[in-house]
């Protein structure tokens, strides 16, 4: 981009931003409002403030219109559910006694009444509350908590922007309230919504709003054409409307697809895209469509979903190209910054030469603001800045930390053939039947037990130094000491170590392996005030000892039944993991593919028969797209066989993935060439049972039996009563008894009690068939 063809002003913008707060205020207050040591107006106020603080560090860094109404006691949709007067009827009273506290209801459930159902906001670890909508449903509009928000940021003299979730994407991310049929089109509400977001739209015009950003990231999955004339009469109707701001429909995630000229042709004044990854698409799309005349476009070139540098001179120079397409060109991030930690310049630990390699939302900020005024001033005007920016970027790319020569030799190196099995699968089933001599319906638990107070104690004893690694090692030897010892007594048989020594199934493996980064203050908000401080794939990946082994093997010692070594699969060590974005996932996949097939390898030397190797995440990251879809499930299954594939015949690879719908992926799961195979069921009643057998699946399964969301004991009948459902879909000999998952959260004594009854009902259920 030359000075000369920057001839518009840009604007600098975000969508939305982290909201706990630098020392997590948020949640401190909003836990403390639960716990009764703070009341409603001590939360108003630290809420308050925060919003206050967060609008005017996005003003003080050059944001020109900072976004409203995207903070959250919760979650957004839950926000939205309750602008539109959506509230369920067994919430109804709870929030007309208090709009608070029914608020909390509707999110936490109470002792009397179920929450709302929480789900993944697309293809991120944020969790949003399921409107529950039906026939009945009648919407009224609520836009209280948006017009306090805009005028608190107008109150600091700021231009600000109301940022809503759109209507179309709040009827589609909703499911049938309780009792209404499955095949329920919300889309049927849309004519009932729309006055209802119209009433909110000249409220907000009147308190002062000139512009309104409506958040339509559905749009980018994709949809029928009944869904796009639905996107189509939505902005056609509120574009219509006489009394109402200029509207801003923003998508992100990915690319818009068949939306991009539906919402182009809409009578709305600015689009707002996703720049990024796959959504680079979006540029030809925009072309295609002959630009964006008369509209504004704001451009999400800035990564709101990583922790990486900008590439400055690449972002303008796709920043130059829009110029020519639209009235206005201004730069955001690709979505909202809540995705990214706040602030890189908060950790200490960090190698400062990494640190600059580092964006978290207050340099992705700083990052949009200088691509702005480069934007509209030419280059000259950033130079400094663009220098510095490419020093980090070479800095990076040169790194040892990033290309570690040894690590890509052995990752060219890899062959098809490492990726099978010795021997088809089959024939390892009867090696593995000979080698372990289990009975029909092996009974087993998913990994861990509970994570008890004095574990979590031990760990901060740890960390603090009060008790040195010794001491450390000794208590989690007593504890996989007392998990074997119940396990045998309960009389299961295929034992687990029980996991104490893990805080977190990612977490712990990314401290062990190189190319890892840790952060202090990294946290991120995976639902209401549960943050996480996702680790950072930062350089090449790997294993410089063993990671499990000692724990396993000591387990083993102290019984003779198979203890199974547990891993987290390549899969899910990325998705909860910040990806690098300067290589193929397919190539960080396969790296740390390589590292835990040497702990897959040390486990089986070292007397281990059966291994489990953890893919809860691969639904949750399967592309939005169904075209990008074949290309991610082939280097996904491609990285777990390979970190599987290298054992004897005999060695019983198992994998656990804990989610009820994946008819869509059972051909992947099965490309896995796992051996057996444990998955979430008792509360849909055994539908995966019959889901896999309706695919031909033809290896062992473990659909639950014992949901361990809830601290309720299934009784023993109750649990042979679902094993006889799944009897009728997976032969005996090749159906597992487990829970849905690992026991972590759980307390001991419903743990204790609940794999009791487990055994009782496998056993009961044996007898039965043995009289066959
Ligand atoms: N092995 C892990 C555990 O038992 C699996 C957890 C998971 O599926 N999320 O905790
Ligand atoms: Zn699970």
């Amino acid at each position: 981009m030359t000075a000369k063809s920057a001839a518009a002003a840009a604007g600098a913008t975000v969508y939305g931003h982290p909201r706990q707060g630098p020392g997590r205020e948020l949640k401190k207050a909003v836990e403390g409002y639960w716990k009764g040591r703070i009341d409603a107006d001590a939360l108003h106020n630290t809420a308050a403030r925060l919003r206050a603080a967060t609008w005017r560090s996005l003003a003080e860094a050059g944001i020109d219109e900072v976004p409203t109404g995207d903070f959250s006691y919760y979650d957004h949709v839950l926000d939205t559910t309750v602008m539109v007067g959506a509230i369920p009827a067994r919430h109804r009273a709870a929030v007309r006694a208090d709009t608070l506290d029914g608020y909390f209801a509707m999110a936490r459930g109470t002792q009397d009444v179920a929450p709302l159902e929480m789900t993944k906001w697309f293809d991120t670890n944020y969790h949003y509350l399921v409107p529950e909508l039906g026939p009945d449903t009648v919407f009224a509009a609520n836009p209280v908590k948006q017009l306090a928000e805009l005028g608190e940021a107008r109150a600091l003299g700021l231009a600000a922007r109301p940022v809503l979730v759109g209507p179309v994407t709040y009827l589609l991310l909703s499911k049938p309230a309780p009792g209404v049929p499955a095949d329920f089109d919300p889309l049927t509400l849309l004519d009932r919504l729309l006055p209802v977001y119209a009433e909110v739209l000249a409220d907000l015009r009147a308190a002062g709003a000139a512009w309104v950003q409506l958040d339509e990231p559905a749009l980018v999955q994709d949809r029928t054409p009944a869904e796009l004339d639905a996107a189509a009469r939505a902005y056609r109707d509120l574009g219509g409307l006489g009394d109402r701001p200029r509207l801003l429909v923003a998508s992100y995630f990915d690319r818009l697809g068949d939306a991009l000229p539906v919402l182009a042709k809409a009578p709305v004044e600015g689009l707002a895209l996703d720049f990024t990854g796959a959504a680079a698409a979006n540029l030809d799309a925009v072309a295609a469509v002959g630009g964006l005349p008369g509209k504004r476009l704001v451009a999400g070139v800035v990564d709101g979903r990583n922790v990486w540098v900008n590439d400055l001179a690449q972002s303008l120079g796709t920043l130059g190209t829009l110029l020519g397409l639209a009235d206005r060109v201004d730069v955001a991030a690709s979505c909202s910054l809540l995705h990214v930690p706040l602030d890189a310049a908060a950790e200490r630990d960090i190698d400062p030469q990494i640190l600059r390699w580092l964006s978290f939302a207050r340099q992705k900020t700083a990052e949009i603001v200088t691509l702005a005024k480069g934007l509209s001033r030419g280059t000259d005007a950033i130079t400094a800045e663009l220098a510095a920016n490419r020093a980090a970027l070479a800095g990076r790319a040169a790194s040892p930390i990033t290309r570690d020569p040894a690590v890509r030799a052995r990752a060219a190196a890899v062959t098809a053939a490492d990726t099978r099995r010795s021997q088809p699968y089959r024939e390892r089933a009867a090696a593995q039947r000979a080698l372990l001599g289990l009975p029909l319906l092996p009974t087993t638990t998913i990994g861990s037990f509970p994570q008890t107070g004095e574990l979590r104690t031990a760990r901060a004893d740890l960390r603090a130094g009060r008790i040195d690694a010794a001491d450390y090692e000794e208590r989690i030897r007593a504890e996989i000491q007392e998990v074997i010892s119940f396990q045998e007594k309960a009389g299961l048989d295929v034992l687990v170590h029980g996991e104490p020594e893990r805080n977190d199934m990612v977490q712990y493996f990314a401290e062990q392996l190189t190319g890892y980064l840790a952060t202090q203050h990294g946290w991120v908000q995976s639902y209401g005030t549960r943050y996480v401080r996702p680790p950072i794939l930062a350089g090449d990946i790997s294993r410089p000892e063993p990671m499990t082994v000692r724990w396993t093997t000591y387990a083993q010692s102290l019984t003779s039944r198979p203890v199974k070594g547990m891993l987290t699969g390549p899969v899910t060590m990325l998705a909860w993991s910040f990806v690098r974005d300067d290589q193929p996932l397919a190539d960080t996949a396969r790296q740390v593919a390589l590292a835990l097939r040497d702990e897959v390898t040390d486990l089986e030397a070292a007397g281990t028969s059966v291994i489990q190797v953890d893919e809860p995440a691969l639904r949750e990251t399967l592309p939005l797209r169904a075209a990008d879809r074949p290309a991610y499930l082939a280097w996904a299954t491609e990285a777990f066989r390979l970190s599987t594939a290298g054992v004897r015949p005999d060695t019983q690879i198992h994998t656990h993935m804990c989610y009820a719908e994946f008819s869509d992926i059972v051909r992947a799961i099965d490309d896995l060439d796992a051996d057996v195979i444990s998955l979430e069921a008792a509360r849909s009643h055994m539908q995966v049972a019959r889901e896999l057998a309706a695919h031909g699946y033809p290896r062992e399964a473990g659909p639950g039996v014992y949901d361990i969301h809830s601290p309720r004991v299934p009784s023993a009948e109750e649990a042979a009563a679902l094993l006889r459902t799944g009897l009728e879909a997976i032969p005996a000999e090749r159906l597992w008894v487990n829970p849905d998952c690992g026991l972590k959260t759980r307390g001991w004594p419903e743990t204790r009690a609940s794999l009791e009854n487990l055994v009782t009902a496998a056993r009961t259920v044996r007898a039965q068939l043995a009289q066959l």
